[in-house]
């Protein structure tokens, strides 16, 4: 299921968007101010962020240049008429797509769909996935270090691939689990910390260098050095 998060201030634009994207089979997070939704964006993975530029506190156009030292995220705007520079500021900074209020519904659920097809459609064309001198290919299934091959088992495999796809933010324990054991397992999140266990010993016991980093009480993430 993929995950949007709406970060809007006038409650009721938000909450609407949130039930109609509900609507669409999409899991939807809304912070109504651009800290909460900077700090979400840090502590959840998402595949795309509707962000709205007139917040109070940090704008728009900040929280997107704050979060693009992070994160590769879709991002479309939602911008007041008659704000041309803000639109040409918020796509120079990095965002994917803006839409003007008020809005159609459809229309955007039209971009949002078009933002998520580019996004997997580069994620196809440039599928190697990195950190420091570790490199993931997930179509030829191969893990390099420092250009040698490391042997993984399949959920090790797994788990190192979603790490990566999501770095720099921390993955929970319990979204690791559904994401690699599926929703029926009944293992309980120790699965999740057994296996990290192993990845280190083949990762990182041997090269000496760390990637993957604890935060405890919550799960873990590989950052950016
Ligand atoms: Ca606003």
């Amino acid at each position: 299921m993929e995950r949007i998060l709406i970060i809007e201030d006038e409650e009721k634009l938000a909450r609407f968007v949130e039930l109609e994207l509900g609507h669409e089979g999409y899991q939807v997070e809304k912070a109504l101010d651009g800290r909460e939704g900077l700090e979400l964006a840090r502590a959840q993975p998402f595949d795309l962020i509707l962000l709205d530029i007139m917040l109070p506190g940090l704008n728009g156009i900040e929280i997107l240049r704050r979060l693009r030292r992070f994160s590769e995220v879709p991002v479309i705007l939602l911008t007041a008429r008659d704000t041309v520079m803000d639109k040409v500021s918020g796509l120079d900074t990095g965002a994917d797509d803006y839409i003007t209020k008020p809005f159609a519904i459809e229309e955007l659920l039209a971009r949002i769909r078009v933002s998520l097809r580019q996004k997997r459609e580069k994620t196809v064309s440039n599928p190697c996935l990195e950190a420091g001198d570790l490199m993931l290919d997930p179509l030829a299934r191969e893990v390099r270090l420092n250009n040698r091959s490391i042997d993984l088992t399949r959920r090790e495999f797994d788990l190192l691939q979603v790490l990566l796809e999501n770095k720099n933010i921390v993955m929970k324990r319990e979204l690791l689990l559904e994401k690699i054991w599926g929703y029926d397992f009944d293992g309980g999140t120790n699965a999740v910390d057994v296996y990290i266990r192993y990845l280190r010993a083949k990762i990182e016991e041997t090269s000496g260098q760390k990637f993957i980093q604890t935060v405890r009480g919550v799960g873990y993430v590989i950052r950016d050095e």
